[in-house]
């Protein structure tokens, strides 16, 4: 045994971290159906009016505004309907006094008319005529050429996350297709003699890989794309190769073997290749967690504990992910409900402490840091900062969910 020298906390782990991330340079063109979620890696310019011809935005009709003068129920305006306007057609003929022309919502103004009348305020066609029971204002009714867009606008910028509301302005030009950052690749491997794949059959001292399963999906929520490794044993040379086999990644995270035992090899694995930036926090779960730079590259040594894996990989590495992969910082919902039961948390330590919600209370879902259950069976966290030893039943608590 190796015991830690010291631990840091919770705060000078995320500061270090937030010093070491490096934003994804790679680009990448995408399909704009494939753009969701994904960042602008440049502005993106319009060359064209949107919409690109002054169109209806009202079913009615195309007038000369100054026709419907004084035009009311009583006293309608009548016009000689010289045309029927449909979305995709262009206008035949142009539109004089005391003429109209039918038009649909999105169909080409003809020229000449300078407003729309609802068909609500009109009355039903008599022969060639239509009655206009209102008075129009000059442009009523009516979407100007380029209201929206116009050459020169940028729709995006560089860094822009693309939501369906910007990928719309992106369709909106006709855009195609749309330059991105690329996502960071992310190397997950498991570590531990013990640990072997799903599907392979269990003798008395294995378990299942949890970890690079719960790794990888946080890392796919998060922007990243998860390139999971087979396991790797307990060996210096084992690890070594399993390193030399993320060369292409642009994050590195190994869970297990980062604790202090004599077979907790990540910490020498660090020691001969990179720079450890910290190893040790003092938070719960999820103490022997170490991170560092190894060929310019972040590396994580995650907890083997299931429970502390993934909790440090919502707490730490989620940031650090998001940060990489030039995301929005990422605000978990939460939810101020009492505790239903009395918790205590070890005194120096920041406790992330797992809950359950039942009619509006939280139970304590935490059973250990091994068990996976901790996390599955619960919707969300509380967190105990390192000077407080326990909270009472009823004491409100906010919970940040899942
Ligand atoms: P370690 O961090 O290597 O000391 O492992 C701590 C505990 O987590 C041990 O009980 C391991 O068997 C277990 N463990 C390590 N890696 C994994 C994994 N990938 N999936 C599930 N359990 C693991
Ligand atoms: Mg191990």
């Amino acid at each position: 045994m190796r015991p830690f020298a010291s631990t840091i906390s919770i705060d000078e782990a995320r500061q270090r971290l937030t010093a070491s991330v490096r934003p994804i340079e790679r680009t990448e063109i995408v399909p704009l159906a494939d753009a969701a979620g994904r960042v602008a890696a440049a502005d993106v310019v319009s060359t064209i009016f949107v919409p690109p011809f002054s169109r209806s935005a009202m079913d009615g009709y195309a007038i000369v505004a100054a026709d419907t003068h004084d035009a009311s129920r009583e006293h309608p305006a009548r016009l000689r309907i010289i045309e029927r306007i449909y979305t995709g057609h262009a206008p035949a003929r142009a539109i004089r006094s005391g003429c109209c022309a039918e038009i649909a919502t999105g169909a080409p103004l003809p020229n000449g008319a300078d407003a729309v009348v609802m068909v609500e305020d009109t009355g039903p066609r008599q022969g060639d005529d239509v009655p206009i029971f209102a008075q129009a204002l000059p442009g009523q009714h009516i979407g100007r050429k380029g209201a929206d867009i116009s050459p020169g606008d940028a729709v995006v910028r560089t860094g822009d996350l693309l939501n369906p509301s910007r990928i719309g302005a992106l369709a909106a030009i006709g855009q195609p297709s749309v330059r991105v950052f690329a996502r960071p690749r992310v190397a997950v491997l498991s570590t531990g003699n013990e640990v072997i794949e799903p599907g392979c059959p269990l003798d008395g001292a294995q378990i299942y890989d949890v970890n690079r399963f719960t790794l990888a999906a946080v890392v796919h929520a998060h922007g990243g794309i998860a390139n999971p490794h087979a396991p790797a044993r307990d060996t210096l040379d084992a690890l070594e190769a399993a390193l030399d086999g993320c060369r292409d990644a642009d994050v590195v995270i190994f869970s297990g073997g980062s604790s202090v035992g004599d077979r907790d090899l990540v910490i020498d694995l660090v020691q001969k290749r990179g720079q450890m930036i910290f190893h040790g926090i003092a938070v719960r779960p999820g103490k022997p967690t170490a991170f560092a730079i190894i060929n310019n590259v972040p590396f994580f040594g995650m907890p083997g504990n299931p429970t502390s894996c993934l909790s440090n990989a919502y707490i730490l590495l989620v940031p650090f992910l998001r940060a990489t992969a030039r995301l929005p910082l990422y605000a978990p919902r939460t939810v101020s409900v009492p505790l239903g039961k009395r918790i205590v948390s070890p005194a120096g330590r920041h406790q992330f402490y797992t809950v359950r919600i039942n009619d509006g209370i939280a139970y304590p879902a935490f059973k250990g840091s091994g068990e996976i259950t901790s996390l599955s069976r619960a919707d969300g966290y509380i967190e105990i900062p390192s000077d407080q030893s326990s909270i009472d039943e009823g004491t409100v608590v906010t919970v940040i969910l899942f």
